[in-house]
């Protein structure tokens, strides 16, 4: 078993000032891997304290020195890029194909979209008034982090705070820390000045809400539950520190007649379910227009029957477990929640699949003739649970998918592009996917409502970070 007990403070592994060990589980085959240690308060403060420290000379860095400094991170994050994979697959769950291709790959593409970024900011700027605008680093940031996608997280954050010359104490998911500290290993390699990074793992009720109090904290940055965004929120008002938040969502796909049906069905069943169903934007509520309903159930039907579930550590297209045994829990209830109101289950259901006795695994779920007063149309689910109900109008649709305290993603699939622009006007979510487009690094991500506030890479995710100051100079006559 791995021993990771050591944070990483002031540019060195360090024992934690109170041991207590947390054995970190491989959610396929439900064995502990490795042991962390859970931090306190205390170990907050000593990290804290390292931040600030480093944040006198670190703010004043120039753009050329940090560009150089995350050319280096990319380089040495591409060097390790396969153990990074390997570390997401064995406590994640997430196949080793998708880890590879998808959750390591996000560390680079994040990067490259941050360094591009950076090299076209203007950091000091002349108003039509004669006034200066100069942006600043913000200073000691906060950042939290969940497990689902681990590394987009940690680079999401980590990255723009090191960027634009703050300091930072990151608290990653105990449910997946040795990535986080990995991640670690690699920016102390990238050769970051010492306290401008610090990790201190342990739990959100303590080691968390001890970072969102802090009143040497300047900005939190939180991406998890509602709940926990929200304690986030109120523990950093006393301080009134900047809080961004990227929380859960409940993505509407709205499928029109028009659309080219076996395809875009097939890509938002695949969607949905990609990661486990463990994504905030998975597109979990299909609205599909009634003249073509019947059909798109049907394929729905098929491909989501072919999803496979299989083991983490071979290569494939199949989907993995779920985290841990919380998370299958939480799903399973859901599943019943869905049976109880009375949705037509089309396609797996509660319990294991066939196989799979060991491990948080769970059946690819998809119910229809879901109505969106459900439960299964209006929680999160976390897990590959997908909901289909149908529509007449346009207008219905636009009210349908707006109608939920979420706003993070949306996805509409039409033949008639004029169409699809018009509709993504209207939809209250900070992103909107249409026919399939993905998301792109270097472009914002972030959601409206209850999904929270901020954006997420690229230059919106610089400007997050950054104080804004207004020299107001004497103009001459
Ligand atoms: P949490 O929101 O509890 O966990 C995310 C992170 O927040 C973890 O690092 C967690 O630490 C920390 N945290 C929890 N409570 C606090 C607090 N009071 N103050 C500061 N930090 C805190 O998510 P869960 O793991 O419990 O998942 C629950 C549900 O949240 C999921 O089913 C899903 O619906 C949603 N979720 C959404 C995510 C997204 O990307 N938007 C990501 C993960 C979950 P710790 O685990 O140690 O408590």
């Amino acid at each position: 078993m791995l021993d990771k007990r050591k944070f990483y403070i002031n540019g060195e592994w360090v024992d934690p000032i109170t041991p207590r060990d947390l054995e970190v589980i491989n959610p396929a085959t439900e064995k502990p891997i490795a042991v962390i240690s859970m931090g306190t308060a205390a170990d907050i403060d000593r990290a804290v304290a390292a931040a600030k420290a480093a944040f006198r000379s670190y703010s004043r860095t120039s753009l050329d020195e940090r560009i150089a400094l995350l050319e280096k991170l990319l380089e040495v994050y591409t060097r390790r890029y396969d153990e990074m994979a390997r570390t997401i697959t064995l406590e994640l769950g997430a196949p080793i194909t998708m880890s590879t291709d998808q959750q390591a790959h996000v560390g680079i593409g994040h990067l490259e979209g941050f360094i591009e970024a950076l090299k076209r900011i203007k950091l000091r700027e002349e108003l039509p008034n004669g006034d200066i605008v100069l942006r600043e680093p913000i200073g000691v940031c906060g950042l939290i982090t969940p497990w689902n996608w681990p590394i987009n997280q940690i680079a999401l954050k980590v990255v723009p705070a090191l960027a634009t010359g703050s300091t930072c104490v990151l608290k990653p998911s105990e449910f997946t820390p040795l990535n986080a500290l990995l991640y670690a290993e690699i920016v102390h390699e990238a050769g970051f000045p010492e306290g401008t990074f610090n990790l201190v793992n342990g739990d959100g009720v303590s080691v968390g809400a001890a970072l969102s109090k802090h009143r040497d904290i300047d900005m939190m940055s939180f991406t998890g539950s509602t709940r926990a965004g929200t304690a986030v929120s109120k523990d950093a008002a006393d301080t009134v520190k900047r809080v961004t938040l990227e929380l859960g969502g409940k993505s509407p796909n709205i499928v029109f007649e028009d659309a080219d049906l076996e395809e875009r069905i097939t890509g938002s069943v695949l969607e949905c379910f990609n990661n486990s169903g463990q994504s905030c934007d998975a597109p979990t509520r299909l609205l599909v227009q009634r003249s073509v309903y019947d059909k798109a159930v049907e394929i729905a039907r098929r491909v989501g029957s072919e999803v496979s579930v299989g083991n983490p550590e071979e290569a494939g297209e199949h989907i993995g477990p779920l985290v841990s045994d919380i998370q299958y829990g939480r799903v399973q209830t859901m599943i019943e929640a869905g049976i109880a109101e009375g949705a037509e289950l089309l396609v797996g259901g509660p319990g294991k699949p066939e196989g799979f006795e060991t491990g948080y695994f769970v059946k690819p779920t998809i119910f229809a003739g879901v109505s969106n007063q459900m439960r299964i149309a209006r929680e999160e689910v976390f897990g590959p649970v997908l909901a289909i109900m149908p529509f007449d109008t346009e207008e219905e649709a636009i009210e349908v998918a707006n109608d939920t305290n979420y706003g993070l993603a949306a996805y509409v699939q039409s033949g008639d592009l004029d169409r699809a622009e018009r509709v993504a006007a209207r939809l209250r979510a900070g992103m909107v996917h249409i026919n399939g487009a993905p998301h792109r690094y270097g472009s914002p991500f972030g959601g409206y409502k209850q999904s929270g506030n901020g954006r997420e890479g690229g230059m919106f995710g610089l400007e997050d970070f950054l104080e804004i100051k207004t020299v107001h100079r004497p103009l001459s006559a």
